[in-house]
């Protein structure tokens, strides 16, 4: 508050003159209660509460998915909403169709346009008319065609970027997003070894064929992430030069992740990793983005997630993991991840390659930060030891589908057919009927 005080005086006798006119507000509805006006006040402890003046001064106020619009009324702002009810809403977020299909996958934006015969960019809606194909063997293999040349496209400019080398008959499973711990990409990487671990141990192991992408960035300050992105990197290293694994295993961390990059990727992807802990991605919209490119999601019910399942249908999707209730008890009941990891023979198993040096030419304290975020000091706040062995369930659901290409097709084809609530321009419209209302 001294801040604002010394650099904005004017602003701050403003936001005092808005505190003392909430506060008759809320002696008005809550008369006595001192602890309701410690938590609602704009000032307090000489802090000045950036969300509650948003939330107090705006004419409007939304989540951007069902669940963080849920979210926001009954965690975040309970009393406001009893105070206001009708100021509060939901905008679920959308991408534009006219970069994440129609520019990124030319080729699958022809097979639409040949198979539905009719505008469908500026009206994502009509792509349902794709569901009738989704039966169809000759379209089938048309829209499998297409992914398929995605995908041999992205291996060349792979190649030439990173000198890995990836077979495109295998799985592409895609994980591009900020690194954030609550995102979970180290969530992948455990998932990664144990793979590994599975294919050394057992050389005739009946496994998918797989290639892992990562694309990401950490803010520059951000040491644990720098630290989760060096372990995906020394773990790839150790795994793409391991002979016993051949092309049954590859994983890639592209450099220099960006949205030009993205476009390469979305419509090359298979598999969409959205595994952030439950309550903690607002919405997400990479989801959408390769939702609709024909990649099948593996994800926890978090942000759009929630949504994508009910259009896509819960056949056509891979949920697997803690839901917000479960990590908010899990919470509550003290949870210990040491415990998690005692009890989970293969989940420790994985830890300890990282811990013995396994990816790190024996250097046992290279993902320090990463480890002891995991540890019992660390806590494990976003629950990857808890979602374990229930994304490796997820991922072997995964795998059992891949095996069967018609019905993977099928529901890829489904996929796109059903994105079309997530296009901006239902967005857009949303927010022009409930938040501006704009006249002309
Ligand atoms: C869409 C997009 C994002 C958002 O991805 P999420 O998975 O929703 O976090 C981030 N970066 C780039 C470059 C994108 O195109």
């Amino acid at each position: 508050m001294r801040l604002v005080r010394s650099l904005l005086p004017r602003h701050m006798m403003i936001i005092n003159t808005l505190n003392a006119q909430l506060k008759t507000r809320v002696e008005a509805r809550w008369p006595g209660d001192q602890a309701k006006w410690a938590k609602l006040a704009l000032v307090h402890n000489n802090q000045l509460r950036m969300a509650n003046l948003c939330v107090t001064s705006g004419f409007a106020v939304n989540g951007v998915a069902a669940l963080h619009s849920k979210l926001v009324v009954q965690d975040l702002f309970p009393e406001y909403h009893q105070l206001w009810p009708e100021k509060f809403h939901n905008v679920t977020n959308g991408i534009t169709p006219r970069r994440w299909i129609n520019q990124c996958n030319p080729a699958l934006s022809a097979l639409i346009d040949k198979t539905l015969q009719k505008p469908w960019l500026n009206d994502l809606d009509a792509l349902q008319g794709l569901e009738a194909f989704a039966d169809d063997a000759a379209f089938r293999a048309e829209y499998r065609a297409i992914k398929q040349q995605n995908k041999e496209a992205l291996a060349k400019w792979i190649a030439a970027r990173t000198r890995i080398e990836i077979d495109p008959e295998a799985l592409f499973d895609v994980q591009i997003k900020r690194l954030h711990e609550y995102k979970r990409q180290h969530l992948s990487l455990l998932h990664i070894i144990a793979l590994w671990q599975t294919l050394v141990t057992d050389p005739q192991a009946n496994r998918v064929p797989r290639v892992v992408l990562f694309g990401a960035k950490a803010a520059p300050g951000y040491a644990l992430a720098k630290n989760i992105i060096y372990a995906i990197n020394k773990v790839a290293e150790t795994i793409n030069q391991d002979p016993r694994v051949g092309n049954r295993l590859k994983v890639v961390f592209v450099p220099d992740y960006n949205v030009s990059v993205a476009e390469r990727l979305i419509p090359a992807a298979d598999l969409s990793e959205q595994i952030s802990t439950a309550g903690k991605e607002a919405s997400g919209t990479g989801n959408m983005k390769l939702a609709l490119n024909g990649a099948l999601t593996i994800g926890t019910l978090d942000g759009a997630n929630v949504e994508i399942a009910e259009q896509v249908g819960s056949e056509n999707i891979f949920i697997f993991g803690h839901t917000v209730d479960q990590v908010v008890a899990l919470k509550a009941d003290g949870y210990a991840p040491a415990q998690w990891r005692k009890k989970d023979h293969q989940l420790n198993q994985v830890l300890q390659a990282l811990e013995d040096g396994t990816f790190s030419q024996g250097d046992c304290t290279a993902f320090d930060a990463m480890l002891h975020s995991l540890g019992p000091e660390g806590g494990d706040p976003y629950l990857v030891l808890a979602d374990f062995q229930p994304y490796l369930d997820a991922q072997a659901q995964v795998e059992a589908l891949w095996s069967d290409q018609d019905a993977w097709t099928r529901a890829t084809i489904l996929n796109t057919a059903r994105c079309g609530m997530f296009s901006s321009d239902r967005a857009i419209r949303d927010y022009q009927q409930r938040i501006w209302q704009a006249t002309r």
